[in-house]
């Protein structure tokens, strides 16, 4: 089964072969008979000269045809197909040993395996044509109630707030805490922005502290050494999937009186001693963002063990609205609500979430498997005896100084990769809040995440440890 509009047939002329051309933008196509028999291929350029010989536009493709291409079996490796490819063959037949066509690859300057593709197989479009069908569109329907009890619940925890997303998230749960003007609160220096920005929107004070070097999360050691009589809460990140050092977080933040919000927009279902992450802090929040392991297109959750601090969420969430008497503010609110629509995609993915889960750590695997033999990779460390990490994205550091070298390289195969996030140190913006960041400057120079979607395979994988064995 072919899906795509490359391919005309033989019998056809001149002028219906360029309609085709035109329609694809491939500047080409295959050209097959009655039983989709690769005949030839036929380019734009080729088009050009028979005209300029005076070939009629109504006159028959067929003469005219390339009848030496360059063609793969469908069942080849990738690694041999992409040999195949060159600077002027961009797009590869593939056949069956029969030569009919069956799909075909096309490498360009275009990047085709991305960090992050979102799986929306299951229930996604059923549920989401469901709230749309029944005209609650906006922020009220079955669907949120149900996404927030049953998401809380995968958590372990006992209240769900639905959000807009994972920033609105952190800034709800520091709001419902108290956490405001001349408090500081504790965070980590390599993570992505929201987790200081939200505590810098609270009018509260950052302050900025080193990570493990073996799991890349907040430091509980330099979390002790930051504590002032002025700190409030602590942020904990669960970072690329890894749980924090949570026993050794709680007694500190039991030690000294503080609030413990886990960002753990990265972490869907990772496990610290066997409990759900998110439920360990006072509040935990996570984010639905399109590349997070479930998504709803943009989406947030608050998750507490806390009716007090559950209510108090639904309220500011809410514009602050008092829930028993409308239109009654005693508070300064926000609209931080989630739509039904979003929800009813959620729900969807919350229903898969286990299978999306092993998928991704089985890629994972994969990814250490097929690459053991590239000692410039050191992949994310997984057996910690505490802590059950979950793949977000395929994380690994690269030997010093060689990681613009193995994204190059990486490059030239179509697949994408990504450097870890900057630590919030190195910008200036954040310079005034940095407390210590000697570990954390280290990792992220070498930190690099892998592709991690389902269109990523064993031959992708083969192709990636030939292109960085070149690097050896
Ligand atoms: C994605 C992310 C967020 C923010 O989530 P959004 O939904 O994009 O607002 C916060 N913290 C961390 C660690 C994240 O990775």
């Amino acid at each position: 089964m072919i899906k795509h509009n490359l391919s005309t047939p033989i019998s056809n002329t001149f002028l219906q072969t360029l309609k085709v051309i035109k329609d694809n933008g491939k500047g080409m196509v295959f050209v097959t008979d009655s039983d989709d028999i690769l005949m030839g291929v036929l380019t734009d350029g080729d088009i050009r000269s028979a005209l300029l010989k005076g070939v009629e536009l109504d006159s028959p493709i067929e003469p005219h045809i390339n009848r030496t291409f360059v063609f793969a079996y469908h069942s080849e490796p990738f690694s041999e197909i992409l040999k195949k490819a060159d600077d002027r063959i961009k797009i590869i037949p593939l056949v069956d040993e029969t030569m009919k066509l069956i799909d075909y690859v096309e490498f360009s300057n275009k990047v085709y395996f991305p960090v992050a593709t979102p799986e929306l197989s299951g229930n996604e479009l059923k549920y989401l044509t469901d709230a749309f069908l029944s005209t609650w569109i906006s922020s009220q329907g079955k669907y949120i109630e149900e996404f927030e009890k049953k998401f809380s619940a995968y958590c372990d925890a006992k209240y769900g707030v639905a959000v807009s997303n994972g920033t609105t998230a952190l800034h709800l749960a520091l709001l419902a805490l108290g956490i405001g003007e001349g408090d500081e609160v504790i965070v980590p220096d390599l993570t992505f922005a929201a987790t200081i920005n939200t505590v810098l929107h609270a009018n509260a004070t950052p302050v900025i502290v080193d990570i493990e070097k073996i799991s890349w999360c907040i430091d509980p050691i330099e979390i002790e050494k930051a504590i002032t009589p002025r700190t409030k809460a602590i942020i904990p990140v669960h970072l690329y999937g890894q749980p924090c050092n949570m026993d050794a977080i709680m007694a500190i933040a039991k030690k000294h009186n503080l609030k413990v919000i886990e960002d753990a927009a990265e972490a869907h279902g990772a496990e610290y001693k066997g409990k759900k992450v998110g439920s360990i802090g006072d509040i935990g929040c996570f984010s639905f963002y399109g590349n997070k392991v479930i998504t709803t297109g943009e989406g947030g959750m608050c998750v507490t063990n806390s009716s007090k601090l559950a209510n108090k969420m639904k309220i500011l969430r809410d514009h602050g609205m008092s829930k028993t008497k409308k239109y009654w503010h005693d508070v300064v609110g926000y609209n931080y609500r989630l739509t039904n629509l979003q929800a009813a995609i959620g729900l969807a993915q919350l229903e898969r979430i286990e299978e999306i889960q092993m998928k991704r750590s089985l890629l994972e695997k994969k990814y250490k498997d097929g690459l053991k033999s590239i000692k410039l990779l050191e992949f994310q460390k997984s057996d910690f005896p505490d802590r059950k990490k979950i793949t977000w994205l395929v994380s690994a550091l690269v030997k010093e100084g060689k990681r613009n070298l193995v994204m190059n390289q990486l490059k030239k195969i179509n697949v994408d990769s990504r450097p870890f996030f900057y630590p919030l140190s190195s910008m200036k913006l954040y310079k005034p809040y940095v407390f210590s960041n000697k570990v954390s400057k280290n990792i992220s120079k070498q930190g690099l995440n892998l592709p991690t979607s389902i269109f990523i395979d064993d031959q992708v994988i083969s192709t990636i440890k030939k292109s960085l064995e070149e690097l050896q």
